[in-house]
């Protein structure tokens, strides 16, 4: 495992600014990993971890830098709650931890450094000397990771009898009798302009 200032060195690269999300997210993720006894995701343990992040926002492209948890290799999994927190799935154990910020931490920072006016500059000291108790909350958890949730999960491609189009990892559903894509089976985020 790299140090917390390796990592935030790597998290502001991939990031393209250093910020107060990078910080909660290096910190974030090295304590899910800590909790998992997981200390090289980079190298031995590359295929051990799969990660929930519940929220698009600066923190979680720190959390891919140190978990090496990434959307396109099927590690990372991503939960649109709009919650800062992650869950850290060993699934060589089945053992997870989810990780999440306390809300209280904001007021902390505020309280830790009220000399500092700029919300960003004091959250982003205040989040370095914070303990792991006062910035976040952990807690053991399971998580049903169905074989076509892991990232190595090979499957034949299925062709939508509407659209003609070929799904992946099992993401067709049975609607009347027809094996349909989600898009055509209602659940689309886009209309034909
Ligand atoms: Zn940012
Ligand atoms: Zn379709």
């Amino acid at each position: 495992m790299k140090s917390f200032d390796e990592y935030l060195r790597d998290a502001e690269r991939a990031h393209g600014h250093l910020c107060a999300g990078q910080i909660l997210g290096v910190r974030l993720a090295m304590l899910g990993l800590e909790k998992l006894g997981i200390d090289d995701p980079h190298g031995k343990d590359r295929k051990r971890l799969v990660t929930f992040v519940e929220i698009d926002r600066c923190a979680t492209d720190a959390v891919a830098v140190v978990t090496g948890c990434r959307l396109g290799k099927r590690a990372l999994k991503f939960r649109d709650w709009g919650k800062m927190a992650a869950t850290f799935v060993d699934v060589s154990t089945g053992k997870a931890v989810r990780v999440a910020a306390k809300e209280s931490s904001k007021t902390l920072a505020r309280q830790m450094h009220p000399e500092i006016e700029n919300k960003n500059q004091q959250q982003m000291l205040a989040y370095r000397e914070m303990s792991d108790e006062d910035l976040f909350a952990t807690q053991w958890v399971t998580v049903e990771l169905p074989p076509e949730e892991f990232p190595g999960y090979k499957s034949d491609r299925i062709v939508c009898e509407l659209c003609g189009e070929g799904i992946n990892f099992r993401r067709e559903v049975l609607r009347e009798g027809m094996i349909l894509c989600r898009s055509c089976a209602g659940e689309s985020y886009y209309k034909e302009a």
